[in-house]
C-alpha cells in the first residue's frame, strides 16, 4: 500500500516509553506541533481538515511505530470526532480551538463497568436543573483519562427504560477540572503500556447546558455517528501492527539465514511470516471494506482531498508527505 517510509516512524526512537508505562508527552507534543493531533479538525477551526484516507494512512503508520502511542493519539481523535460531526459552532470554537492552540489531549468517555459493546446499557445519568445538567455515574476503560483536558461524555437523560435509545441519552463536553469528577488509577495491561486508560467517577458534576453536543436526548446518535467515522482508522491501526509483526518476523528469519544455522527453525519462521501476511491482507481488506461501507454510501470522497497550503512549515511537511504517498 505504501512505497515510502513515513516520518511517523520516529516513534520507534523511544521504545522505553512503552516499557516503562510513561505517557509519551514528548511525542504527543511533537505530534501536535506537526499537525497530527488535530489533523482531522476542519480548517475553519484551525486544523488540517484531512480526508479519511489520509487519516487511515496516519493511523497505520503510527501503529507501525508503536501501537501504544497510536492508541493515545487515536483516542484523542475519538474525542474530537463527535464535536466535529455534531457540535454547534460555539462548542467547536471553544473546545476544538483549544486543541489546535495547545498540545492537549481529550478523552471519549462512553464505556462503563457494566456496558461496553451495548452502549444503550450505560447507567451514568444526567438531570437538567436550570441552565445546567448534573451528571452522576461512572465510566471505565477511558483512554487518555489521566491527562485529558476535557471529556466527551454520554449519559442517560431519560430514566424511562421504554424510551428508545435515539431519544434517551444526551452527550456533553465536560471540563477535566470539573468539581466532582474523579480520575481512577491507571490500568496496567500487557501491551500498549504508555497509553493511559482509567475509570472515571461523576458525583454531582455540573455541566452548562451550553456544553450539550448535538440536540438534548440525541446523544446515542452522536456516539454511533462517531463510531461510524472512527472504525476505519481503528482497522488501519490493526493493519499497522500487522505490518510491523511481518517486518520483525522477516528480520528474524534473515538473521538465522545469514548464520546458516537452525534451518528447520528458519522454515518454521517463514511459515509464520506467511501466516502474518495473510492476516495483514485481512486487516487491510477490513479497513478498505469499512471505509467503503461508511463513506462511499454517504457520498464522501474516498480519495485524498487536496489540502490547502499552510504557512506553518511543520504542517507543510505533513501535507507533502500525505500527497506523495502512493496507495
Ligand atoms: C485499551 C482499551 C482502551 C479503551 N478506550 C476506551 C475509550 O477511550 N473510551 C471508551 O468509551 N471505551 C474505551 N474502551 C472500552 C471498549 O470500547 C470496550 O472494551 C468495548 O466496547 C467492548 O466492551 P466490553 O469490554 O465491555 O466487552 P463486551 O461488550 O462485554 O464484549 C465481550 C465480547 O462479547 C462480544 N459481544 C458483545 N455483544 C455481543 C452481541 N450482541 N453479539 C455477539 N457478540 C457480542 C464482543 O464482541 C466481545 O468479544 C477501551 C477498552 C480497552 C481495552
Amino acid at each position: 500500500m505504501f512505497a515510502n517510509l513515513s516520518p511517523m516512524r520516529f516513534f520507534q526512537l523511544l521504545p522505553n516509553t512503552t516499557k516503562l508505562f510513561i505517557y509519551p508527552w514528548p511525542i504527543i507534543k511533537k505530534a501536535h506541533a506537526q499537525g497530527y493531533l488535530t489533523a482531522d479538525i476542519p480548517e475553519a477551526y484551525g486544523g488540517l481538515g484531512i480526508d479519511m484516507i489520509s487519516n487511515c494512512i496516519i493511523s497505520e503508520e503510527m501503529a507501525y511505530g508503536c501501537s501504544g502511542i497510536a492508541t493515545a493519539v487515536m483516542a484523542n481523535d475519538l474525542a474530537l470526532t463527535p464535536l466535529i460531526l455534531c457540535a454547534n459552532d460555539d462548542i467547536k470554537k471553544r473546545f476544538l480551538g483549544r486543541m489546535v492552540e495547545n498540545p492537549f489531549v481529550a478523552s471519549y468517555a462512553v464505556t462503563e463497568p457494566g456496558a461496553g459493546s451495548d452502549v444503550a446499557g450505560i447507567k451514568t445519568k444526567c438531570e437538567k436543573k436550570g441552565d445546567e445538567y448534573i451528571i452522576n455515574g461512572s465510566k471505565m476503560w477511558i483512554t487518555n483519562a489521566g491527562h485529558a483536558n476535557w471529556f466527551f461524555v454520554l449519559a442517560r437523560s431519560d430514566p424511562n427504560p421504554k424510551t428508545p435509545s435515539g431519544k434517551a441519552f444526551t452527550a456533553f463536553v465536560v471540563e477535566g477540572d470539573s468539581p466532582g469528577l474523579t480520575r481512577g488509577r491507571k490500568e496496567i495491561y500487557m501491551e500498549q503500556r504508555c497509553s493511559d486508560t482509567r475509570g472515571l467517577t461523576f458525583e454531582d458534576v455540573r455541566v452548562p447546558a451550553a456544553n450539550v453536543v448535538g440536540a438534548p436526548g440525541e446523544g446515542f446518535k452522536v456516539a454511533m455517528k462517531t463510531f461510524d467515522k472512527t472504525r476505519p482508522t481503528v482497522a488501519a491501526l490493526a493493519a499497522g501492527v500487522a505490518y510491523r509483526c511481518l517486518g520483525v518476523a522477516i528480520k528474524e528469519a534473515e538473521v538465522h539465514e545469514n548464520m546458516q544455522t537452525k534451518v528447520n527453525d528458519l522454515s518454521h519462521q517463514l511459515r509464520k511470516v506467511q501466516q502474518e501476511n495473510s492476516l495483514l491482507k485481512t486487516a487491510r481488506g477490513n479497513a478498505d471494506r469499512i471505509l467503503h461501507d461508511n463513506f462511499a454510501s454517504a457520498n464522501q470522497t474516498t480519495s485524498p482531498a487536496p489540502m490547502r497550503e499552510s504557512s506553518d512549515p511543520e504542517k507543510q511537511k505533513l501535507r507533502h508527505w500525505l500527497t506523495r504517498t502512493s496507495i
